[in-house]
């Protein structure tokens, strides 16, 4: 039964003061430090639980982390990063907000965007240059004119031709 003692302010502050012992402590590691504090709460949370960016062609360029499942998106909790923009280290946030700065910071590197259908990652150079021809109407807005290059379609949610940039039909080549 999960029943915590710490109220919301005090969940903080507990966080954010156990951080500043880890750091205090340099013979001590993040991934160390990480594991004592989800021991030494565990009443407060439901496990440890991790996460990866999910959509990236490279995957082990994809941001991890592990953190304390609190039982929503939002909530406050601690996390250990691995990730390119934090580095190792013990942050007090929430998964919702990690995730979507690990997503903003990979796009950003990788100039890439999210596909509205498939939820791949995908190059923004994707464009659809035949547009007129797929019946699309033509559209200033750059990123809605991208193609998801794994499943075709327009990453804004719209139906593509469903056919690579070279023509090719998607159903010749291999996605994994
Ligand atoms: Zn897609």
């Amino acid at each position: 039964m999960f029943n915590p003692v710490l109220g919301p302010e005090e969940w903080q502050s507990t966080l954010e003061r156990l951080v500043d012992w880890a750091n205090s402590m340099p013979t001590v590691t993040v991934n160390e430090a990480f594991d004592k504090i989800a021991e030494l709460l565990k009443a407060e949370h439901f496990g440890v639980e991790s996460c990866k960016l999910e959509g990236t062609n490279d995957d082990s360029a994809a941001a991890e982390m592990r953190y304390l499942n609190m039982g929503e998106t939002y909530a406050l909790t601690l996390i250990v990063t691995d990730d390119y923009h934090n580095g190792e280290k013990l942050i007090v946030s929430s998964w919702g907000d990690w995730y979507e700065a690990a997503e903003q910071h990979y796009n950003e590197q990788h100039d890439t965007i999210r596909c509205g259908w498939c939820s791949n990652l995908t190059p923004m150079e994707n464009t659809d240059e035949d547009r007129e021809a797929n019946g699309i109407p033509d559209d200033e807005v750059e990123w809605r004119l991208v193609l998801c290059e794994k499943c075709g379609n327009y990453v804004n949610g719209d139906s593509g031709p469903n056919r690579d940039r070279s023509g090719h039909p998607l159903e010749a080549k291999q996605h994994n």
